[in-house]
C-alpha cells in the first residue's frame, strides 16, 4: 500500500474571523475555510489542522473580566485558551463533517485539546512583549500592576495591554494521541491558539502565548509530517512588503530566507514567524517543503504553482 501524505495545515486568524464576532458569522467563515480544506482531503492524504485565536481569546478575556465577581470569577488565560480551543474546534469540526458528507467520503473529524510544553527558563519569560485582552488607562494599568503582578505596556499609541511571554513550544503533550488519531483516518484538529502552554517540570499552565506558527512547525515535526501548509491572509510572502518595490516569492531556500530576515523584510509577529517557522521544519526534514499561502489557493497546492515553497 502506498504510504499516505501527511499535511500538516495552520490556519490564520482570517479563516475564522472578518469583523464579526458572533457565533453566526465565525461558524459562516469557517463553512468558507472548510469548503478550501475539504480540497486537500482524499484516500492519498492524512490532514492535521492547526488554528489562531487571537481575536476569540481577547474577547472571552473581556467577557469573563465583564462578569467577574465571586460567584462566578473570571478564568485565566490557560482555561481561555482551551475554552477557545474547544469552540473553534467545535465549529470547525461540524463545518469539516458537511464538506465530508458532501463529498462522499468516510472520514470522522476529532479537536483534541493540547498542552504544548515550554521551558520555565524560556528567556520570553523574562521580557513579556505579546499583548493580551482589553486596552486599559495608564491608572488602570498601573493598578493591575500592583494587584496582581502582571507586566503592561502600551500598545501603539491605543492605550494600556497586558502583556505575556511568547515562549518557544518544546514538544506536544498529547503527540501519541494525535498520531493515534491520524493513523486510523480521524481528521484532527490540534495546537489550537498554539497550544496551551504549560511548563515542562511542573505540568502547571502558564500565562503566556505561544505563537500557532511555532506551535504547528513543532506539530509537524513531532509527527513526521511531509508538508507544513501555513495559510494566511496574502498569496505568497513578498520582499518590500507593501513598497512600490514590493516582489513575491514563488519558491526561496532557507539560506535566501535567512538573508532576507537580516533585511529586515518580514514584520515581526505577522510573517516573521511563519517564515521563521518555515525555515525550522525544512532543517529538520530537509527533503520536505513548506508552503506559505492563503486559503483561497489551497487546491492548487499539488500544482506548485501557488504560494511561497520554502526549500532547503
Ligand atoms: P495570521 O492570522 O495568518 O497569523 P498575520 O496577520 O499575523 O496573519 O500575518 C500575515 C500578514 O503579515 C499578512 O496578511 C501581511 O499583511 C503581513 N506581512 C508582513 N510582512 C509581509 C511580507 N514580507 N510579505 C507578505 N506579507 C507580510
Ligand atoms: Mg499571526
Amino acid at each position: 500500500m502506498q504510504q499516505k501524505k501527511r499535511i500538516v495545515v495552520a490556519l490564520g486568524g482570517n479563516a475564522i474571523l472578518s469583523n464579526d464576532a458572533s457565533a453566526k458569522a465565525q461558524q459562516q467563515a469557517l463553512k468558507q475555510t472548510a469548503q478550501h480544506l475539504i480540497k486537500l482531503i482524499n484516500a492519498e492524504t492524512q490532514v492535521i489542522i492547526s488554528h489562531g485565536n487571537g481575536p476569540q481569546v481577547g474577547n472571552l478575556l473581556l467577557q469573563q473580566q465583564a462578569a467577574d465577581s465571586k460567584e462566578n470569577p473570571a478564568m485565566p488565560l490557560d482555561t481561555c485558551v482551551a475554552m477557545t480551543q474547544g469552540s473553534i474546534g467545535f465549529w470547525l469540526q461540524n463545518a469539516l463533517e458537511k464538506e465530508i458528507q458532501n463529498a462522499n467520503l468516510e472520514q470522522e473529524v476529532a479537536t483534541i485539546i493540547t498542552q504544548v510544553i515550554v521551558d520555565g527558563n524560556d528567556e520570553a519569560f523574562k521580557n513579556p512583549s505579546k499583548p493580551i485582552g482589553p486596552f486599559l488607562t495608564h491608572e488602570q494599568a498601573q493598578a493591575l500592576e500592583q494587584a496582581t503582578g502582571a507586566v503592561y505596556k502600551e500598545d501603539a499609541g491605543r492605550g494600556w495591554r497586558k502583556v505575556v511571554p511568547s515562549p518557544k513550544p518544546i514538544s506536544i503533550k498529547e503527540k501519541y494521541s494525535i498520531n493515534t488519531l491520524v493513523n486510523n483516518n480521524v481528521l484532527t484538529i490540534c495546537a489550537g491558539g498554539g497550544g496551551i502552554p504549560v511548563e515542562q517540570h511542573s505540568g502547571q499552565g502558564v500565562e503566556a502565548v505561544i505563537d500557532k506558527d511555532f506551535a504547528s512547525e513543532k506539530l509537524a515535526e513531532l509527527l513526521d509530517a511531509d508538508l507544513l501548509v501555513i495559510l494566511t491572509g496574502v498569496e505568497k510572502i513578498a520582499l518590500n512588503f507593501g513598497k512600490e518595490d514590493e516582489q513575491w516569492l514563488d519558491q526561496v531556500t532557507v539560506s535566501e530566507l535567512e538573508q532576507y530576515i537580516e533585511e529586515k523584510h518580514f514584520a515581526p509577529g505577522s510573517m516573521l514567524p511563519k517564515v521563521e517557522a518555515a525555515i525550522q521544519y525544512v532543517k529538520a526534514k530537509p527533503k520536505c517543503k513548506a508552503i506559505i499561502t492563503s486559503l483561497e489557493m489551497l487546491g492548487d497546492i499539488d500544482k506548485g504553482t501557488v504560494g511561497t515553497t520554502v526549500i532547503s
